[in-house]
């Protein structure tokens, strides 16, 4: 057998076989056309080829389809988980969250020995606003008050929540009593400007705690402080700020550690 040739007759390139025939002078040779040896072989080459490639393009729009599939759910419970902890009316933190974010900031203040400032806010008589502008027009006001405490409450670790009906919290890390008071002084002064062009408004009393963790208290204390300086604020007149004495000595003017 020899390598493929060119036939000098037809010019076509053949697989050369040459046999003799018996014991005689005789050859014979036999040259198949590459073409047609080759023939199947490309069939069969075009034929897997082309199921490989429909099954290797279909492989990747798949992988494109899920990516983008898992994208999309990654978004819808980044929106879900984003949606369970943020109160619909006024968009701050909802009541689980500041729980959460409280328990989490209270323990981070116990190991570096910083205070937790904590305002407890509510609307001055809601209850008459409602019945005299409806309901609707107070839902209003929740959501000015609402984006008066997001503005107050700038600091990327503070947290601004709804406590629930017409009750707010702001959730102060690592800042200690007069910082928090001036968040607090902050906040009113902005619903006064507000008050300028809507003065039906109502205002706000605010109760102001401030406590450096310990293993004596949990953050239990700090709301309870905080509530307790708000029923103050509301029994001095409403409109105002006070400030608990809780974690303070009162004599010295000297926080106790
Ligand atoms: P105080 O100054 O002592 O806080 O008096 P108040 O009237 O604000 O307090 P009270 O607890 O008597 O009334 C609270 C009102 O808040 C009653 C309730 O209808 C209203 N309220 C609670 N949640 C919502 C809400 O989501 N939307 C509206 N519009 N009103 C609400
Ligand atoms: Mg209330
Ligand atoms: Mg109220």
């Amino acid at each position: 057998m020899r390598p493929a040739t060119r036939s000098i007759v037809d010019h076509v390139s053949r697989l050369y076989v040459f046999q003799q025939v018996g014991q005689h002078p005789l050859l014979i040779a036999e040259g198949l056309a590459l073409n047609g040896i080759y023939a199947d072989w490309w069939q069969q080459l075009w034929l897997i080829g082309s199921v490989v490639a429909v099954l290797g393009g279909f492989s990747i729009t798949l992988m494109f389809y899920l990516l983008a599939a898992v994208k999309r759910r990654a978004a819808a419970e980044d929106q879900l988980a984003r949606l369970a902890r943020t109160d619909a009316l006024t968009s701050l933190a909802n009541r689980r969250h500041l729980d959460d974010t409280l328990d989490i900031e209270w323990r981070r203040g116990m190991r570096v020995k910083a205070p937790v400032s904590l305002l407890m806010i509510d609307v001055d008589h809601f209850k008459a606003y409602n019945d005299t502008y409806g309901h609707q027009a107070g839902d209003a006001v929740l959501a000015t008050v609402g984006r008066c405490i997001a503005t107050s409450a700038k600091r990327v670790s503070d947290l601004g929540a709804r406590y629930g009906g017409e009750e707010f919290s702001v959730l102060l890390p690592s800042v200690g009593k007069t910082g928090a008071l001036e968040v607090a002084e902050q906040l009113r002064a902005m619903l006064a400007t507000a008050r300028e062009s809507q003065p039906e408004l109502p205002t706000v009393s605010i109760g102001l705690a401030s406590l450096v963790p310990g293993d004596e208290r949990t953050s239990r204390d700090l709301i309870r402080a905080a509530d307790l300086a708000l029923y103050d604020a509301k029994r001095e007149g409403r409109d105002r700020v006070v400030v608990s004495p809780v974690g303070w000595d009162k004599a010295s003017k000297r926080r106790v550690a």
